[in-house]
């Protein structure tokens, strides 16, 4: 590719005021590193991403998986009709009802419910409309979900070209959506049922089946009080009505995991849940869309008359299967997961640690480390003795960047960890990235839930946790040292797995290349086969130009192999300054005044890690327009100040660049600079840059670095029509400087 097509590729993917741009070469370890026109990947985020809303996409760290709930997806509205709860089609009349009386039909009425066939069990006719395509993937997720329904129930489902008759009309349209329960008066030829990009799996299928068979949200039942409390704070305000109840007439348990369960985030605008259990052993639980579960089986056989038409049929009873275990198709009988055995007599001891291998109390010292499954709410509740507090210690704390969510602030919003000291209210504070890593913090009281939220693949928490005595604290009873503990800790595998690339082929495979991601103006530069370890014998270089910002270098992941730094990340600024990064670091926070530098990435022939995703921000020093381009006329005179400058100590920091630019074929003399910048070793902390031969990087060998007090005439006369200046401020004893400069 072209280097100016590059160019007006950056310019247009980067949404931000500021002019910068990035030139980006991938190549193998042999070649030269020259500034070359290798191919480029940039791609273009909406900007600015709000999640939550509408199929935007996240600002995804390529090479790894990130999960959302489809009702976190689907559109807010369709065809100007607003989706009721996030995924229900109301219509209008159900609309005005739901506005007047907050209650519009009851669901359990036979109205609503599918009629019998001529087998005698309920039957669905459906059909596909012309958008879903034979042998698409809605087409086999509708057939998957069908044949899960249908043989778990006794509904019977039946394709049909006979469309004078209520039935389904399967569409791939906007989101997932489905009216609730059979509309026979609306819809006479049918309702709609959309299985649209991102439902195409059998679970949202089951879901969306589920209330057009006539189920609600589960969360919106009148008891849910006493299994849920609902953050009300942390709704969407558009969202809060989809948070009533009804006035239900509950036939089962309620079930946190019911395939009709909100997830815990859900319509939350600034991630923290909306939803939390009241026993905290249950928040994994809610917002499965896998499967059916018990329950939601047992409720539509209850309410279609299922199991009554199999007792009689096998002329059995329930009442010899135990608890809620039913009589079922095949004459035998259906247990309740937590029993077994032919009359569902034998409990299932529930499992030592529960199923999503994280969630679990805590109450003596150990280390917790979170399984890597992703999907994760997972509920690590601290119990500490009488008078002690618990004290954690972050060894492994590698989260899923900060987003900008619909408040327009960053949050937390893919992976989260809070520490709930009230449980179950939220905590006030979040953190993911690398927030907490290397990090202690002690309780103030002596128990704490770790409510930990992971949809990130790569993402690692681990954490020593102890108990500190509380000084002048008693306890009213003896302490005992051994209490029962359910602690289990998982050890993450960590995969060491090295992709070998394929020998047979008469191709030669295309190498794995660093990336660039532009997101919100921010420059996102990523280790080839980030996350899976990159490959060896590698070196890339992105190099970034601007005129108009300072540069911030953030690593959001940075773990290259540890071994003599022979694998590293190298930074070259100004004045021929570089910075060398290897290891796993927690933290790499650098700032220069320009937005120049050359970053290059080298590897050795042998062991490798995950890599690095380090974010270039081109950035503009907050209310300081000190990034200047000044143009002046032939013999001008011009005086240029640093913010600040003749006026005593001042903390804030600076990091400035102007241009001066005299007419062609001119040059510029500096006649007299003054300059109060407090020194430092080879000036690394404070300077003044000077170069006047137009190099971006103003070169130690023709270029003037000062980083003193003094006064002095005559500095320099410049090669071309050029003068670039570069100043950093970082102490408050730097005063700045004044430069006199005439055209000549
Ligand atoms: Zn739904």
């Amino acid at each position: 590719m072209e280097a100016l097509k590059v160019l007006a590729l950056l310019v247009v993917a980067l949404l931000s005021p500021v002019t910068s741009s990035i030139v980006y070469q991938d190549e193998t370890s042999d070649a030269t590193l020259s500034p070359g026109d290798d191919e480029v990947h940039v791609r273009q985020y909406p900007s600015p991403v709000t999640v939550n809303s509408r199929h935007d996409q996240p600002p995804l760290i390529v090479n790894d998986s990130l999960i959302t709930d489809f009702m976190e997806v689907n559109p807010l509205e369709v065809d100007g009709m607003e989706l009721f709860e996030g995924d229900i089609m109301l219509t209008k009349e159900q609309w005005r009802m739901l506005k007047e009386e907050r209650k519009f039909q009851n669901y359990g009425s036979e109205l609503y419910k599918w009629q019998p066939g001529p087998s005698g069990f309920p039957l669905v006719p459906y059909r596909f409309e012309s958008s879903v395509a034979a042998g698409s993937a809605a087409a086999n997720a509708i057939a998957a979900g069908i044949a899960h329904w249908e043989s778990n129930t006794c509904l019977q489902f039946e394709q049909t070209t006979n469309t004078a008759q209520p039935h389904l009309r399967f569409i791939v349209g906007s989101g997932c959506w489905s009216y609730i329960g059979r509309l026979f008066q609306n819809f006479p030829n049918g309702q709609q049922v959309s299985i649209g990009r991102g439902c195409e799996t059998m679970g949202i299928v089951a879901h969306e089946i589920g209330h057009a068979i006539g189920f609600n949200h589960e969360q919106s039942r009148s008891d849910r009080d006493d299994y849920v409390v609902i953050h009300f704070d942390n709704i969407r305000s558009s969202a809060s009505g989809n948070f009533n109840q009804r006035n239900t007439i509950d036939v089962v348990t309620y079930d946190y995991e019911s395939i009709m369960h909100y997830s815990t985030k859900a319509f939350s605008f600034n991630g923290f849940p909306t939803i939390s259990t009241i026993d905290s052993s249950k928040n994994h639980l809610i917002g499965n869309r896998d499967a059916l579960t018990f329950n939601d089986i047992l409720l539509a056989n209850l309410m279609y008359g299922c199991i009554t038409s199999w007792e009689d049929a096998c002329g059995m009873s329930s009442d010899s299967c135990e608890g809620e275990g039913y009589i079922g198709a095949s004459c035998s009988c259906v247990c309740p997961p937590d029993t077994t055995g032919s009359n569902c007599e034998t409990p299932i001891p529930p499992p030592a640690v529960a199923e999503d291998g994280c969630t679990q109390t805590i109450t003596t010292e150990t280390t917790f480390t979170s399984p890597s499954t992703n999907g994760l709410s997972c509920t690590v509740d601290i119990q500490a003795p009488e008078c002690h507090t618990p004290v954690i210690t972050f060894t492994q704390f590698r989260l899923y960047q900060k987003v900008t969510c619909e408040n327009n602030q960053a949050c937390c919003y893919y992976d989260s960890l809070e520490l709930r000291e009230d449980y179950p209210n939220t905590a006030s504070t979040m953190y993911c990235s690398t927030d907490l890593a290397g990090q202690t913090i002690t309780a103030g009281s002596q128990r704490v839930v770790l409510f930990y939220f992971k949809r990130w693949s790569s993402a690692l928490l681990e954490a020593d946790i102890t108990f500190a005595q509380v000084p002048g604290c008693e306890p009213a009873t003896p302490t005992t040292t051994t209490s029962t503990s359910t602690t289990s800790t998982s050890t993450t595998s960590t995969s060491t797995t090295t992709t070998s690339t394929s020998t047979s082929t008469t191709e030669p495979p295309t190498p794995p290349k660093c990336t660039i991601e532009v997101h919100n103006g921010v420059f996102y530069w990523i280790s080839p086969l980030f996350d899976e370890n990159y490959p060896n014998g590698r070196t890339c270089r992105v190099s970034g130009y601007s005129n108009t910002a300072a540069f911030h270098l953030k690593s959001i992941v940075f773990d290259l192999d540890t071994t003599d730094c022979q694998d590293y990340v190298l930074l070259t600024t100004l004045f021929g300054k570089t910075q060398k990064y290897c290891g796993d670091i927690s933290k790499i926070n650098f700032k220069s005044p320009s937005f120049n530098f050359i970053l290059d990435f080298v590897t050795n022939d042998m062991d490798n890690s995950m890599g690095f995703n380090i974010s270039l921000a081109p950035r503009i020093t907050p209310n300081q327009d000190c990034h200047e381009v000044i143009t002046l006329e032939a013999g001008q005179e011009y005086t240029l100040d640093s913010p600040f400058f003749g006026q005593g100590k001042q903390k804030k920091k600076a990091y400035c660049e102007w241009r001066l630019v005299a007419p062609e074929g001119s040059t510029i003399q500096v006649k007299q600079l003054i300059s109060r910048i407090k020194p430092s070793s080879d000036c690394n902390k404070d300077f003044l840059l000077l170069n006047g031969n137009m190099e971006k990087l103003y070169p130690s060998e023709t270029s003037l670095q000062y980083c003193s007090v003094f006064n002095t005439m005559d500095i320099m006369t410049t090669e071309t029509n050029m003068l670039y200046v570069a100043y950093q401020k970082k102490r408050a004893k730097t005063k700045g400087f004044r430069l006199k400069a005439m055209v000549v």
